[in-house]
């Protein structure tokens, strides 16, 4: 596995691998959902790439950014393990230089949900996936379910800017208790812990009213006040057209649902989803 660390090593080392080239951007602290994106990058292309590279324009809170785990030894080994073509660690100096003042502005799809939580949060997002797809050029890029609305955000920039490549989506992988991998979960103190995986909990149970032919205002709204009592502050649980992302009241009027939910225990925050 070769570390490129700048842009001109990555520009003189890309014609070297052999297309298809799959691509999984990450932030690092890698986990079973993030290997999971990189097994297919290469199960289905010729070469794979990864990167890590925390974002700082996507981050709207310093401390944050700052307690962001980084965790380069062991994500190197857990990468070379799997027979990576290469990884891209750039520094802060390589991906924001001097002078730098261009961004990409998310679409209509970053207003609500996360968008609304996190103001600039897509904004910062778009902006160096496309950077980052501009440099390595893969075929195919893969993005985990995970982050849903940050999927759809970066499919529709993908179109938006006729970006060639074709974007892959990766199932959410969970612990064994329901709680979906994230590199946030070591910062949960154990009381909070243990009662993280009633967010899915919620979520399925969601599922099951609204399938059982429920109104989704009145299911939301208890399944949000069961959250609360459990401690959770929610910042949003909802029912929305897997594509538009708009608020469904009833399933007539989608073809397809899925289920967002952003909470607070403690100071960490969660964001879980599954389709209906
Ligand atoms: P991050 O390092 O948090 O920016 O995540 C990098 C990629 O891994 C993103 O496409 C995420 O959606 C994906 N990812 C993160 N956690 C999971 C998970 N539990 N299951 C599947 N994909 C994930």
């Amino acid at each position: 596995m070769i570390v490129i660390r700048t842009a001109e090593e990555l520009r003189a080392f890309r014609p070297q691998l052999q297309a298809p080239v799959g691509f999984v951007p990450t932030m690092g602290d890698l986990h079973e959902g993030h290997l999971s994106l990189v097994r297919r990058a290469i199960r289905e292309n010729s070469s794979a790439i990864a990167s890590i590279y925390i974002n700082p324009i996507q981050f709207e809170k310093h401390d944050d950014l700052a307690g962001y785990p980084r965790t380069w030894k062991k994500d190197k080994d857990l990468l070379a393990n799997l027979a990576i073509s290469a990884v891209f660690l750039p520094e802060d100096a390589v991906m924001y230089p001097e002078g730098f003042s261009t961004k990409v502005t998310a679409g209509k799809l970053a207003s609500r949900w996360e968008g609304e939580y996190r103001p600039g949060h897509f904004d910062g997002v778009c902006t160096i996936v496309a950077k980052l797809l501009s440099l390595v050029q893969p075929d195919v890029a893969y993005f985990g379910d995970k982050d849903y609305q940050q999927l759809k955000v970066i499919q529709a920039m993908v179109r938006d800017l006729n970006i060639p490549v074709t974007v892959s989506s990766g199932d959410i992988i969970r612990e064994p208790d329901g709680l979906a991998l994230s590199s946030r979960n070591h910062r949960l103190p154990d009381e909070d812990r243990i009662r993280a995986p009633r967010l899915k909990a919620a979520l399925d149970r969601v599922r099951s009213g609204l399938l059982a032919g429920g109104e989704s205002p009145s299911i939301l709204q208890s399944e949000r006040e069961a959250l609360e009592s459990d401690g959770f502050i929610v910042d949003y649980l909802a029912a929305v057209d897997s594509e538009s992302l708009e608020p469904v009241i009833s399933l007539h009027e989608s073809n397809e649902v899925r289920l967002l939910v952003a909470a607070r225990l403690s100071s960490v925050r969660l964001i879980d989803n599954r389709a209906l």
